[in-house]
């Protein structure tokens, strides 16, 4: 542990996808983070491999979606097959095909990239930004101050050192050692009874173009999704199914019962359940880079909070793997905490502001923790465990009822846009009506205009610039105001405010003041000037 400090602002325990995304944020904002991970090596297996719409905008302004998107696909069709025949063809993310184009959403569909990979990449990024993850380190037991906590890290060494922090969090995964250490009960059920394999294996002959379902196999429904980036293929196999003909025939199972069936994980056992289920003979099946059995459960942390520990991820909430839910809830809750912990650290925003983290992150992974064990117990795991909709896509989640919510406009339409929830996208390169445009006071209908431009970190304020869609002006760790057909006002340092005139960005916000959080959501939404001091200064900024 020679790179770890004996001090830092925040301590983050856990390399997975929830700790990579936290580190990038803080990074980006200034914090400095300690990012300290047990295992030797990042993780290697491919198993949260959905990365839903709400994720690639998160990555889109972290800055790391192109090299998301060069090393992905669009999820491939399932094809089924019987007695070594095809037996047809569907979409499975239910809909006819890739999802209409929408100026408002950029990336409508799901997409495809190991979890391992993605991992690499968000660690990529995190060296661009001048993060590192400390490997080979654990933590193994903290004690709180009023002040700051004190962890006790174990290095590679086996020596055990302290560092003090003023947070940590635990991205330390469902079988966290934090939440255990600060006492955070975590009530749960088993969502099915049934273990289940996943592994990915590099097999011979079999065309990469489809997902690969055995529906009615022998010993239960097993798959074989094509990975990008990789030669290898995905297999996920149900153990103990009531669909299975004859677990005797499955020599990967141990011989239990079927209902006891246990997956065999050892290399051979994971081909030889390949070959049991599948046309595909023993020799067509290669190298196993990886294996692992389980059985689907959900859980979810009693608090998110306790004193200056925050739990994320799966220390917070366990998913079943249907609807592709638990890595994308797991980032989502990294990018709501670290913006939050840059302005009390970096801005000097109030402690409460921190509150609001458990407040709104809690509901939200209970709501997603019912959406997948309805999806698990209607068949989604089987089914590939993907549903496409609002909710899955993640698009749909906000904060309406949030501490941090102020909607004050009143009349609104039944469907109008609202404080809480995400703020969509709109092009601003004069196609649909809008221009950007960088001269100062217009109000011509379509333009866009930047008054107030203040960040340290801004380094101009020249307006939109070249930015062609709202979310150029959103990226980065700032706060935006947006002046949508209307005048915008002085603003305070560290926020960035635009006029908007016209096309789909009034069309989709309607007229008024918006302040746009960092992470892409409507904290305030008004007519009156009066409103955004006493608002931003809640966020630190004055
Ligand atoms: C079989 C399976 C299939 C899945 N499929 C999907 C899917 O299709 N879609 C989806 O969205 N999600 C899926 N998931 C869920 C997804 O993989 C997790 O939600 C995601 O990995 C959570 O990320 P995390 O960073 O919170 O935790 P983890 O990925 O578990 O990472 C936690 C990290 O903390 C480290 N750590 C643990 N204890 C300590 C310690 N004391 N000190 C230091 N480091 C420590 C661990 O080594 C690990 O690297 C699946 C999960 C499983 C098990």
């Amino acid at each position: 542990m020679t790179h770890a400090p004996t001090r830092t602002e925040v301590i983050v325990v856990g390399a997975g996808p929830t700790g990579l995304t936290l580190a990038c944020d803080l990074a980006r904002r200034g914090v400095s983070a300690l990012l300290v991970e047990q295992a030797g090596a990042l993780f290697p297996g491919s198993r949260g491999k959905g990365l839903q719409p709400r994720t690639q905008e998160v990555f889109e302004d972290l800055g790391l979606l192109a090299a998301v998107h060069a090393a992905g696909r669009p999820y491939p069709r399932m094809l089924s097959w019987e007695n070594g025949e095809r037996q047809g063809e569907w979409d499975l993310a239910g809909g006819p095909g890739p999802a209409a184009p929408d100026p408002t959403v950029p990336f409508p569909s799901v997409w495809m990239l190991p979890q391992w990979r993605t991992q690499e990449l968000l660690h990529e990024r995190l060296r661009e930004l001048g993060g590192e993850v400390v490997l080979g380190t654990a933590l193994s037991g903290l004690d709180q101050y009023p002040d700051r906590v004190e962890a006790r890290l174990t290095g590679p060494d086996g020596a055990e050192r302290t560092v003090s922090a003023r947070y940590l969090v635990a991205a330390d995964g469902g079988r966290s050692t934090v939440r255990r250490a600060v006492g955070i009960p975590m009530a749960g059920e088993q969502v099915d009874p049934r273990p289940a394999l996943v592994a990915d294996l590099e097999i011979d002959g079999l065309d990469r173009g489809n997902w690969h379902v055995w529906p009615k196999a022998p010993g239960g429904p097993l798959l074989l999704c094509p990975l990008p980036s990789t030669t290898a293929f995905q297999l996920f196999a149900q153990f103990g199914a009531e669909s299975g003909t004859d677990s005797g025939t499955d020599s990967g199972t141990k011989g239990c019962p079927e209902h006891d069936a246990e997956p065999d994980t050892s290399p051979e056992g994971v081909r030889r359940t390949v070959a049991a289920r599948t046309h595909l003979p023993e020799s067509a099946l290669g190298r196993v880079h990886w294996a692992s059995g389980f059985r689907p459960r959900t859980a979810l942390a009693e608090r998110f909070r306790e004193g200056r520990v925050f739990l994320a991820g799966d220390a917070a909430h366990i998913h079943s793997p249907a609807g592709g839910q638990g890595l994308n809830t797991s980032i989502q809750d990294a990018y709501n905490l670290g913006w939050k912990l840059g302005q009390v650290l970096r801005h000097g925003a109030d402690e409460a502001l921190l509150d609001s983290y458990e407040e709104e992150r809690l509901p939200i992974a209970a709501e997603v923790l019912e959406i997948s064990t309805r999806l698990h117990r209607a068949g989604g795991v089987r089914a590939g465990g993907l549903r496409r909709g609002p909710r899955t896509e993640q698009l749909g989640l906000g904060y309406e009822d949030g501490p941090l919510t102020v909607e004050a406009r009143p009349g609104l339409a039944e469907d109008a846009l609202r404080a809480g929830e995400r703020a969509p996208d709109a092009p601003l390169d004069g196609t649909t009506g809008d221009t950007a445009s960088d001269t100062t006071s217009s109000t011509a209908n379509g333009t866009a205009d930047s008054t107030a431009d203040s960040t340290a970190d801004s380094g101009s304020a020249s307006g939109t610039g070249s930015a062609r869609r709202l979310f150029e002006l959103f990226r980065g760790p700032h706060v935006t105001v947006l002046a949508v057909g209307r005048a915008l006002p002085e603003l305070p340092a560290g926020v960035r405010g635009y006029r908007i005139d016209g096309g789909v960005t009034e069309h989709a916000y309607g007229p008024g003041l918006f302040v746009v959080r960092p992470d892409g959501y409507l904290g305030l939404a008004t007519h009156d000037p009066a409103d955004l001091p006493g608002y931003l200064g809640r966020l630190g900024l004055r």
